[in-house]
């Protein structure tokens, strides 16, 4: 089996390398990822600027490609020119920080394996919700495990699995739950500040969260202690709306 792996934090994050090492486990792995970290760069693409690769090694051997450009890119690249074939299987991961609610829209992470889906391919995005101290190894062997059964069964079309794994020890894991996206989203705060020439800039600043925690959604899971699953498509319509809006009277 071949597996393709990237992520939004970069090809020299943790997280990318702890996924790397638990995948070895189920066949042939490669890792194609940013050289930069692009978290929260959406499903962007590269359009105006050349892609390059380099090769990197990672504790004296040969860990992957960095490019650089954006997850997506990474997902384009590799299966269209780096790789002879298409992989089985895409895991974008292990993040660092929690990509609930809102925050798919903008998470690297998340958009790379939703590149996986536009192309075909079964694809998963594995969160880790915490941003201090962070302990990958659970995370990366649930996401082992859950790759196996996504093989398997596959995935229905133009679907992915959006994964969320508590920052807790592995013995303090409560269950795994199937989810709906809840409607949680960072509070947006602009820090003002004034550069040396004395012109303003902002800076987001917003990393509070505003946690929707009605039952069934993926915030409620992981404040629960329990790995959440969404699976999510890219389809944005809203079917339910297209008859309101068909009722309109719309001239020309
Ligand atoms: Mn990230």
């Amino acid at each position: 089996m071949n597996i393709l792996v990237t992520n939004d934090d970069g090809i020299f994050a943790d997280g990318i390398y702890a996924l790397r090492q638990e995948l070895l486990e189920l066949g042939d792995v490669i890792v194609i990822a940013p050289e930069t970290e692009q978290s929260a760069v959406g499903h962007a693409i590269t359009l105006l600027t050349p892609l390059r690769t380099d090769d990197v090694f990672r504790h004296g051997e040969f860990f992957g490609y960095a490019v650089n450009g954006t997850p997506a890119d990474c997902v384009k690249l590799g299966v269209h020119s780096i790789l002879d074939r298409p992989p089985d299987l895409i895991v974008s991961g292990v993040n660092l920080g929690s990509n609930l609610g809102t925050s798919v829209i903008y998470s690297g992470t998340v958009s790379a394996a939703t590149e996986g889906t536009i192309l075909g391919i079964p694809s998963i995005a594995v969160s880790l919700a915490t941003f201090e101290n962070p302990d990958f190894s659970f995370a990366a062997r649930f996401a082992c495990r859950l790759a196996r059964i996504v093989v398997e069964r596959g995935l229905p079309h133009g679907t992915l699995l959006n994964v969320n794994v508590p920052a807790v020890p592995e013995d303090q894991i409560q269950g795994v739950e199937v989810t709906y996206h809840s409607a949680s989203r960072y509070e947006d705060v602009f820090e003002r500040r004034l550069d040396p020439r004395h012109k303003v800039y902002y800076w987001q600043a917003g990393l509070e969260q505003t946690l929707d925690l009605r039952d069934g959604s993926d915030a409620a899971a992981v404040r629960r202690n329990s790995v959440s699953i969404t699976p999510i498509h890219f389809d944005m319509t809203n079917y339910d709306a297209m008859s309101l809006v068909r009722n309109w009277t719309i001239n020309l």
